[in-house]
């Protein structure tokens, strides 16, 4: 199956319709340019029992993604479970909670895989043997890990203060790390200049609309999963604002071309409050955001200061009839311990934002509790385990036997903490 549906791409700010090429960025007014399809193409060639019998994977989708041919990397990406979270609802005092759960998303444990395994694809398919990208963590292990497997070579620039876990999570891949010290947003200038010296493809920057194009596949597995329709409420969290955007585009298109009845959704944002240019804008009314100099937060795959969409998402969130709120970091570990402990999922930090400004946005009624809610969990807890290491109960220490056991268990011992 090879798809025809591209019609080339157009300025998300003034239209302007340019053919396929690595370029992101319009040339009239710099607005950043996203992929352009012929729906009802779409529309004739997809139904729900076509996309019912192909594997579960982000590629049952293939007709919405940017492609020429056949995937080349990241085949087996997607497919990731939808947990309904009764335990987590009983204790957020709602009825109808479901998480989408991309901390087990192959092959890197976060929803990069998706946005990767199209942006790579593509640059094959553009002819690119050279690889990068600018990244908070979880790009540099996707971009790392799935150009080592498609035989790329890769460039992965990130600010030299990341988690030693998600800088060891690229290593092993053989990539070529380089520690840059500054914030997301000047090593992503950097990337800038790096990728138009050298000609190479990175995959947030010239590679963008097809990376963004990627993490469409989030939503539309939330809908069929939810048995082709959408929830009331998503939860997103953002860092360069595109993800959350994208979940509502996927609503839309699977409207437009008739495979959903209706997309309306409310859509709200999570950052933490060390970074949260986006819900920042939000909450003050305005209508694009303030870069944040210095992110200062333990949930850094979100500190991104100067956020490439943050007009887009502020945008999605307001024409929606959602929110936006952020969290402390306080919050955030408080989260991730209830997320392990209902649910038993280990969620990175990111997951901690989510789930933390989901209470909020409870608690302050912008959610109602009777309705039906989707918490994207984007990242896996093993990369951030720093977060909550001081927080949890260390295990007790024992002698192999049972007579130190029992008072232990009968509570007539206080455990020896490691
Ligand atoms: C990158 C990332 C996000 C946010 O993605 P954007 O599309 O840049 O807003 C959310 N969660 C995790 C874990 C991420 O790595
Ligand atoms: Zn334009």
């Amino acid at each position: 199956m090879s798809s025809s549906f591209v019609r080339g791409m157009k300025c998300r700010l003034c239209g302007q319709t340019y053919p396929i090429s690595a370029n992101n960025f319009c040339t009239e007014d710099f607005g950043p340019l996203e992929i352009d399809y012929d729906y009802e193409a779409i529309a004739e060639a997809v139904d729900r029992s076509k996309i019912a019998l192909r594997p579960f994977t982000m590629w049952r989708y293939q007709e919405f993604l940017p492609l020429d041919g056949e995937p080349t990397v990241g085949i087996h990406v997607g497919g990731t479970p939808l947990v309904k979270a009764d335990r987590l609802a009983e204790a957020l005092g709602v009825e109808k909670l479901w998480l989408k759960n991309d901390a087990v998303n192959f092959p890197t444990l976060s929803f990069k895989d998706r946005v990767v395994a199209v942006a790579l694809s593509k640059a094959k398919e553009l002819g690119f043997t050279t690889v990068g990208c600018a990244s908070t963590g979880n790009l540099a292990n996707s971009v790392a890990a799935n150009a080592a497997a498609a035989g790329l070579e890769s460039y992965i620039l990130v600010p030299a203060d990341l988690e030693k876990s998600k800088i060891l999570g690229t290593s092993i891949y053989r990539a070529k790390v380089v520690g840059v010290r500054g914030t997301y947003d000047e090593v992503n200038r950097l990337c800038t200049q790096i990728a138009f010296k050298y000609g190479w493809g990175f995959v947030n920057i010239n590679l963008r609309p097809f990376y963004a194009e990627g993490s469409k596949t989030f939503g539309f597995e939330i809908a069929e999963q939810l048995g082709w329709r959408v929830p009331q409420h998503v939860v997103c969290p953002m860092a360069g604002g595109s993800l959350i955007g994208k979940i509502q585009k996927a609503f839309g298109e699977l409207a437009k071309v008739g495979l959903i009845a209706d997309a309306t959704c409310k859509f709200h944002g999570a950052q933490p409050s060390g970074c949260s240019p986006i819900s920042t804008a939000v909450k003050n009314g305005w209508e694009s955001h303030r870069p944040v100099r210095k992110p200062n937060t333990i949930a850094k795959s979100l500190a991104i200061g100067d956020p490439a969409d943050g007009y887009f998402a502020a945008k999605v969130i307001r024409d929606s009839g959602g929110w936006a709120e952020d969290v402390s970091d306080a919050e955030i570990r408080e989260a991730m311990a209830l997320l392990g402990r209902t649910e038993g999922i280990f969620a990175e930090t990111a997951g901690g934002v989510t789930l933390a400004v989901t209470r909020k946005l409870l608690e302050q009624g912008r959610i109602p509790r009777d309705e039906e809610i989707v918490v994207s969990i984007t990242g896996n807890g093993l990369k951030t385990q720093d977060a909550v290491a001081d927080v949890l109960a260390k295990p007790a220490v024992i002698g192999p036997s049972l007579e130190e056991f029992v008072p232990l268990y009968e509570g007539a011992a206080e455990p020896a903490l490691v």
